[in-house]
């Protein structure tokens, strides 16, 4: 079929009832879907909006044909299409809990397959019934399905270690420096990240300098990353204080103590009066600081359930000093862009943990934790684009994989 009978094929669907099941979130929709009986065989064409990682298997009792389409939506309706003299007694579709389509072709009789093309540089999809070739169609695209290998973007992580240069952080009894925990931390996890395909690390140092808090998760927006990760070290007045903590930010909290503590800051560089804006103020300015520097920017849910995931792993490695993620009640001043937390990753302030802070093969440990909590993280919630999510979409058309 040439592109113009597909066009006219295409505009007499148009002029039946359309129903519209467009899915939010959707990358990628089906606009429009044709049927072609030739002696050749049947073949169901679709046009999308762009490629759709695509698979198809056959069901038995009674007899179906079932296609996937990963992270679509339906934005025709698939009601008018004549079936007679197909194979087809039934077509129907539904959304798939993981945000995709199924299309569900009801066949007269068992022993039919079917087999997938895509065409139009991946513009179109056909579904070849029968095992025959499509006709006249000029294959221009890959293959998709389950030969196609997942193909997509890295997760870009901005890492910042937190203080440096002359500012030291928190400092232990013996003297030991937190910005030297945080960068030889933060310098593993960016390791790490590096090491993993679908992965990609930036460190906002990786020498000791200074760098103003503003610069820090700027560098992150610029980047457009799909993380911001600050490391830390606490300290508190009592020395039994231990653990890690995870910081990210609440969308409740009051417009009026983030507006205080603006005028505050305007008037006073030291960050006096961030106990007025955080409901468990970090003992480290910095923190704080840093902190507020993230509401500028933070995807807030998305922030909590890295956050959660982050804490999760810590766990048994660092102990916790807070058991669930600690939000700041910041309000959101700019519109959400990039997803930000903040690690402590024990307290200087404490002699046990500021001993193993030390200790490269904790730190080596931490930053494992630290990863495996975002790695869990992205794998659930893969976004759009990403080699995860074309990961995800492949592993889910592997055959016995049901959606
Ligand atoms: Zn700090």
């Amino acid at each position: 079929m040439d592109r113009r009978t597909f066009l006219q094929l295409l505009f007499a669907g148009c002029t039946l009832p359309v129903t519209r099941l467009v899915l939010a979130n959707t990358a990628e929709q089906v606009r429009g879907a044709v049927l072609r009986q030739a002696a050749e065989g049947t073949t169901l064409l679709l046009d999308l909006s762009g490629p759709i990682p695509a698979r198809t298997f056959t069901l038995e009792a009674p007899p179906r044909l079932v296609l996937d389409l990963q992270g679509a939506g339906l934005a025709t309706s698939l009601d008018g299409l004549a079936l007679k003299g197909t194979p087809i007694k039934a077509i129907r579709s539904a959304a798939t809990a993981d945000g995709g389509l199924r299309i569900v072709l009801d066949l007269r009789s068992p022993g039919i397959s079917g087999e997938l093309q895509t065409l139009a540089r991946g513009r179109q999809l056909a579904l070849r019934l029968g095992g025959l070739p499509v006709a006249a169609a000029v294959p221009t695209g890959k293959a998709v399905g389950n030969r196609a290998p997942p193909q997509g973007r890295d997760l870009l992580i901005v890492i910042d270690a937190g203080h440096g240069g002359k500012d030291p952080g928190a400092v232990g009894s013996g003297g030991e420096q937190e910005k030297l925990v945080a960068l030889a931390i933060a310098r593993l996890l960016a390791r790490r990240i590096d090491a993993q395909k679908g992965f990609k690390a930036r460190l906002v140092r990786n020498q000791d300098v200074f760098i103003p808090l503003r610069k820090r998760a700027e560098m992150a927006q610029r980047l457009n990353a799909d993380l911001f990760i600050s490391v830390h070290a606490d300290a508190a007045p009592r020395r039994t204080a231990s653990g890690a903590s995870v910081f990210a930010l609440s969308e409740h909290g009051a417009t009026s103590a983030v507006a205080r503590w603006m005028a505050q800051r305007e008037n006073d560089a030291d960050f006096v009066g961030v106990s007025s804006v955080l409901k468990k103020p970090p003992k480290d300015p910095v923190v704080a600081g840093v902190l507020l520097d993230m509401s500028m920017n933070a995807t807030i849910s998305t922030s909590l359930d890295l956050g959660h995931s982050v804490l999760g792993q810590l766990e048994g490695v660092a102990g916790l000093h807070q058991a669930r993620v600690e939000q700041a009640g910041f309000a959101v001043l700019k519109s959400p862009s990039v997803p930000s937390i903040l690690v402590e990753t024990g307290f200087m302030s404490n002699a046990r943990d500021c001993q193993r802070l030390q200790d490269p093969r904790h730190q080596r440990k931490v930053a494992e934790a630290i990863f495996a909590g975002l790695d869990k993280h992205f794998r659930r919630r893969a976004p759009d684009g990403s080699y995860l999510a074309a990961l995800a979409a492949y592993r889910l058309a592997e055959p016995g994989a049901q959606g």
